[in-house]
């Protein structure tokens, strides 16, 4: 079965693309928690971080990339924003193929809850 993120990055599921090229995609989240809230997303389906090959460094430092491009072009560049990759259960992933967020445009306040 594919991902969700595989059928947008086919063009068979909705959502607003904000970039593309031969190894990425971007687009709006589509339950936004900031007021940008972008997943970039490898074309290539990499389950969670744990999956990541050392072959793949060259596309994982192109995420990083684009998230830079995009928070420059969103405007929150300067201000300032978070990226985050959660992985499995204890990290609150929902979908299983490797997405960065980039998240700004207001202040996001702690970085996660303080552990008791
Ligand atoms: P994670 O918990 O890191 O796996 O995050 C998955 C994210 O995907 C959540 O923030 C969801 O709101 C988002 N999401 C789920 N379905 C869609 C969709 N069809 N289009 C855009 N974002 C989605």
């Amino acid at each position: 079965m594919p991902t969700l993120f595989e059928r947008i990055i086919a063009g068979d599921l909705p959502a607003t693309i904000v970039h593309r090229d031969d190894r990425v995609t971007a687009f709006r989240d589509i339950q936004p928690r900031a007021p940008t809230h972008i997943l970039i997303v490898p074309n290539k389906p990499i389950p969670t971080a744990n999956d990541i090959a050392d072959s793949d460094e060259a596309l994982i430092g192109h995420l990083f990339t684009v998230a830079r491009d995009l928070a420059k072009r969103e405007g929150i560049a300067e201000d300032g924003y978070r990226l985050i990759i959660n992985c499995n259960q204890h990290g609150g992933q929902e979908v299983y193929h490797l997405h960065v967020h980039l998240l700004g445009g207001a202040p996001l306040g702690a970085m996660v809850a303080k552990h008791s």
